[in-house]
């Protein structure tokens, strides 16, 4: 076998912690994952039919670069409507995921050596995707007696001459904490003091179960600083249509614009017709997932609490992330032993950042028979370990 000199920021890159369990538990039969952060819903009939209709119909080619006009129209208003903050059609642009904009936005906007915050625990492509645009990733840790609320101060502490950007996440992955408009203001002052840019992944905007949405994009002065992420995966269950969209200034959204273009013309063309239908049919099938979502939440929260594993209530998302420290064990140990012992799959806090240690994160997109046999599993689980520490 030949071997050649690969590029050190690919090969230094570690692989997602995620998958380590995946790859252990897809070799496991009678397994039930609380591990996959995505929807157990399949997406809705009507969203299903415009894409076979578009594809009936020939729309078969690339579409503009920035995404059809229609889409991005109605992404428009529905911005306006959701998130109250007016982006005209020219700052919207439609990528392939979330997952794409959060990258052509942190190449966008980082020269080698700029810091980027990053508020852990966090989604595991943070990190890696500052790092693979040239830029430094800077843990800032939440603490649990917050919520996992980022605080002013926390931010303020880790600003460097170095730091350009944060990227922020409400609801969050893997928390599910969301913050409300006067925290947002607070960590706003902070963003405004220090002219900072905000990468505001709302990729969970639309799963929130007490409290209504507030968009950080929509805090006074802070439409300037943001690059407000958002996308179809969570709340409209389109994980695999790979959509995603990002609204910002035309000052930043022009050069990210020249990168998607590049690297992948747009997005598909058959997705963006089903998002149109998405978008325009309005809220029926988001509500009825979300109702679902929120009594699934009330349970398993509630269930983790009643066997002694501390769990705060989350806002949003479809996480629920309960301390297992109680049990002497760490987080992968405890997800491991969960694994191989009574077949539940769950992912350790510790793969989205050193917070998350002593936590595990289990997501409840899945149906209540399953999460009613999941969390009897975890309570024998729990008890055994207990009884032995005790012995
Ligand atoms: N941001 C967060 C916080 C996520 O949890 C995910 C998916 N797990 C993404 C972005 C990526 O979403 P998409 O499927 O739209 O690329």
């Amino acid at each position: 076998m030949k071997t050649f000199t690969l590029s050190e920021t690919a090969t230094s890159l570690k692989p997602s912690g995620i998958r380590k369990f995946f790859d252990l538990a897809s070799g496991m039969e009678g397994v039930i994952s609380l591990g996959v952060g995505e929807p157990d819903f399949v997406t809705p009939w009507n969203v299903r039919e415009a894409a076979i209709r578009s594809l009936e119909e020939g729309y078969t080619a690339y579409t503009a670069n920035a995404g059809l006009l229609e889409l991005r129209q109605e992404a428009s208003s529905y911005f306006k409507r959701k998130f109250d903050v007016s982006y005209d059609a020219s700052e919207i642009l439609i990528t392939v995921g979330a997952s794409e904009a959060i990258d052509i936005a942190l190449r966008t906007i980082i020269n080698p050596g700029d810091e980027v915050l990053v508020i852990e625990p966090c989604f595991v492509a943070y990190a890696p995707l500052v790092t693979l645009a040239g830029g430094i990733p800077i843990s800032v840790s939440t603490s649990p007696e917050n919520g996992f609320k980022l605080q002013p101060e926390e931010l303020e502490a880790a600003i460097t001459e170095h730091t350009k950007a944060m990227l922020l996440c409400s609801p969050s992955n893997p928390t599910g904490t969301s913050l409300n408009k006067d925290e947002l203001e607070a960590i706003a002052d902070v963003v405004e003091r220090y002219n900072l840019i905000v990468l505001s992944d709302e990729i969970y905007a639309e799963l929130m179960y007490d409290e209504a949405y507030t968009s950080f994009a929509s805090i006074e002065g802070m439409r300037d600083h943001t690059i407000l992420i958002s996308g179809f995966s969570k709340g409209f269950a389109m994980t695999g249509w790979r959509l995603g969209m990002v609204a910002a200034p035309v000052f930043f959204l022009e050069h990210m614009l020249k990168i998607h273009q590049y690297m992948l013309m747009c997005a598909p063309t058959m997705a963006q017709f089903a998002a149109i239908e998405a978008l325009r049919a309005g809220d029926r099938d988001v509500i009825a997932m979300r109702k679902s979502y929120k009594q699934r939440r009330n349970f398993i929260v509630k269930s983790f609490n009643e066997m002694g594993l501390t769990c705060h209530m989350p806002g949003g998302a479809f996480y629920a992330f309960p301390s297992i420290r109680s049990t002497g064990m760490t987080s992968e140990q405890f997800a491991e032993e969960l694994l191989l012992e009574e077949k539940v799959a769950v992912v350790p806090g510790s793969v989205f950042g050193e917070s998350g240690n002593g936590y595990i994160r289990c997501s409840y997109a899945t149906s209540m028979e399953q999460l009613m046999e999941a969390v009897k599993r975890i309570k024998r689980f729990v008890d055994k370990k207990r009884d032995k520490t005790m012995n």
